[in-house]
């Protein structure tokens, strides 16, 4: 269970950030060390998941939900294109255990799968 993260704060709004797209279940803010033209956060408010997998199996809806704002963020920012991308673990990267996608747009260096 992810708890004490700064992903929480943002949530609690105790960390300002830009929200970008908000609903009733998630929230979207700019990456803080963008590694894309566009890159954005979507995250669920609820603290319960880790990972997206953690979420997939917990709460499916709302993995759907941060599936759909990504999609008209990408759209809203960019040409409607992106990437979504989930680290899992502190080996491929992870280093806020509040389950993140990270939504990158724009123009993509062909071969990175992350962007940079
Ligand atoms: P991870 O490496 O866990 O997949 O992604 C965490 C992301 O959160 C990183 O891309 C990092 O730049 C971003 N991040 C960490 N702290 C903050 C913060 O305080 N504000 C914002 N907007 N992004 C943050």
């Amino acid at each position: 269970m992810a708890q004490d993260t700064i992903f929480a704060k943002i949530v609690a709004g105790e960390i300002p950030v830009e929200i970008l797209a908000e609903t009733e279940r998630v929230i979207a803010f700019p990456d803080i060390a963008p590694q894309a033209p566009v890159h954005i956060l979507v995250i669920p408010k609820s603290t319960e998941y880790e990972n997206v997998v953690e979420l997939a199996a917990g709460d499916p809806e709302t993995l759907a939900e941060m599936v759909s704002v990504a999609k008209q963020l990408a759209e809203k920012h960019g040409n409607g294109d992106f990437r979504l991308l989930f680290n899992s673990g502190a080996t491929v990267g992870q280093t806020v255990f509040h389950v993140h996608a990270h939504v990158l747009a724009g123009d993509l260096k062909e071969n990175s799968l992350v962007g940079a």
